[in-house]
């Protein structure tokens, strides 16, 4: 029998590290290297098939980074039933604020939230700054998935929002 179900989901984390390349990756299989950067947030969605029966469709609120729309944040994962919040593994200080973000889900978004965190830009692999295991360790401690993608390749972004579909409860 087929069986359809409706996420939301929301992007979070510091400016420029690559969501709304994560999110163009997933919805329309692109990237661009000039990515004018989102103001407030951006509503897209996009559908995928979980198994033969099961379609999953994802409505995704991509938010700007900024420091000024933080305020706006709890309007987006307020109700959302999956968050990806995103690092760049160039930028030691992005993970820093996503484990900030990650928290801060922790303690005001859905005690249900699925969380995944993810390292982004991979395919910078020369210029890496954050180790793979200490970000896994974390997100492992805290209970999150855990993925290192690139958005300009497009290595491993499916793979999140597949797992994500898999770990939300469907009737
Ligand atoms: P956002 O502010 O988090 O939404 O980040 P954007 O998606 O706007 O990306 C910021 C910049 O990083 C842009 O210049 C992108 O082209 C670049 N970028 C995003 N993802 C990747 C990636 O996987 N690899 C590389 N090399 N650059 C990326
Ligand atoms: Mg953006």
């Amino acid at each position: 029998e087929p069986r359809f179900a409706q996420f939301k989901l929301v992007l979070l984390g510091e400016s420029a590290v690559g969501k709304s390349s994560i999110v163009h990756r997933f919805v329309k299989d692109s990237f661009d290297d000039f990515r004018e950067s989102t103001i407030g947030a951006a509503f897209l969605t996009q559908t995928i098939q979980l198994d033969e029966n099961t379609t999953i469709k994802f409505e995704i609120w991509d938010t700007a980074g900024q420091e000024r729309y933080k305020s706006l944040a709890p309007m987006y994962y307020r109700n959302a039933n999956a968050a990806v919040v995103v690092y760049d593994i160039t930028q030691e200080a992005s993970l820093e604020r996503a484990k900030s973000w990650i928290k801060e889900l922790q303690r005001q978004a859905n005690q249900d939230l699925v969380i995944a965190l993810a390292g982004n830009k991979l395919d910078l692999e020369s210029e890496r700054k954050v180790a793979k295991e200490a970000a896994q360790a974390y997100a492992t401690e805290e209970g999150l998935l855990f993925f290192e993608v690139s958005a300009k390749t497009g290595q491993g972004v499916k793979e999140i929002f597949q797992s994500i579909a898999e770990k939300l409860p469907l009737e």
